[in-house]
């Protein structure tokens, strides 16, 4: 969790860095008493504009229904494609949920039947899904995007979350190797990276 005396820069520093969904280890998790999960889609369950889920990212969504994981999908979008998503892996989703905003984490949160402790987001983005599961106190995993084809807004924020990155790093708050888990997953090629508590 989240450790005091950071300050707003320490909201931002996710608990978790991993490649992708599919590198979560579920146990680890459980261990911790986490038993509910908040997902983005764009660039974390699917490619960004895309319905397609990958057979890893599929895989491993069952092995965390067969532990007993509640989860839900949190989404900024709108449109039909979250339903199909949804539906695709058979878990509820909360749209219209404006990340990082309070309201939308708590929402899915209600859906679960969960709370913000035994709860665990995770997206892509620094300033929505890690930002806004900090706010909530709940643990927050941060993936490499999938792709590197974004709405232009994100490409925009992307510029600003590698510089406050930058930052991050310059302050000691977060470690080189945890960059190394940025680049998008299509780009780095076979392996991932061991994830570590902050
Ligand atoms: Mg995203």
């Amino acid at each position: 969790m989240l450790m005091a005396g950071k300050g707003f820069l320490g909201f931002l520093c996710p608990d978790l860095w991993q490649r992708g969904i599919q590198d979560i280890d579920l146990d680890k998790l459980k261990s911790r008493g986490i038993g509910a999960l908040i997902f983005d889609i764009d660039n974390t369950l699917a490619k960004w504009g895309e319905s397609e889920i990958s057979r890893d990212i599929i895989g491993w969504i069952e092995r965390a229904k067969l532990k007993g994981f509640r989860m839900c999908i949190l989404s900024n979008n709108l449109s039909s494609r979250v339903e199909a998503i949804s539906k695709r892996l058979g878990i509820p989703a909360v749209r219209k949920g404006i990340k990082p905003f309070r309201y939308a984490f708590n929402r899915a949160i209600a859906v679960m039947a969960s709370d913000p402790k035994h709860t665990a987001v995770v997206g892509d983005q620094v300033f929505t899904d890690i930002l806004g599961g900090n706010l909530c106190g709940m643990y927050t995993i941060l993936v490499a995007p999938i792709s590197r084809h974004e709405f232009i807004t994100t490409r925009l924020v992307r510029v600003l979350e590698k510089l406050t990155l930058r930052y991050l790093l310059a302050r000691g708050m977060i470690a080189p190797k945890d960059i190394e888990t940025r680049r998008p997953l299509e780009m780095a090629g076979a392996g991932s990276c061991d994830g570590h508590d902050s």
